[in-house]
C-alpha cells in the first residue's frame, strides 16, 4: 500500500462562502491575520467577519517559516 500521496497534501485553504449570496470567496489576495477578519465581499460587496484559528492556520506559517 503506498500511501505517500495523503502526506505530501498541502492544507489547503478551502473555499469559504459568503454567508449572504453564497459565493465563493477568494482569501488568496487578502491578508489574512489571526483572529477576526473584516472581509469585504466581492460579489455583494457586504462586509463580514471572518474569524483564523490559530491551529488552522498552523500547516501555513510552518511553510512560510522554512
Ligand atoms: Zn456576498
Amino acid at each position: 500500500m503506498i500511501k505517500n500521496k495523503s502526506d505530501e497534501q498541502i492544507i489547503q485553504k478551502f473555499p469559504y462562502r459568503c454567508p449572504y449570496c453564497d459565493e465563493v470567496v477568494s482569501y488568496e489576495e487578502m491578508d489574512l491575520k489571526l483572529g477576526e477578519n473584516e472581509i469585504v465581499c466581492p460579489s455583494c460587496k457586504r462586509s463580514y467577519i471572518k474569524i483564523v484559528d490559530p491551529s488552522s492556520t498552523e500547516g501555513h506559517l510552518r511553510r512560510y517559516r522554512k
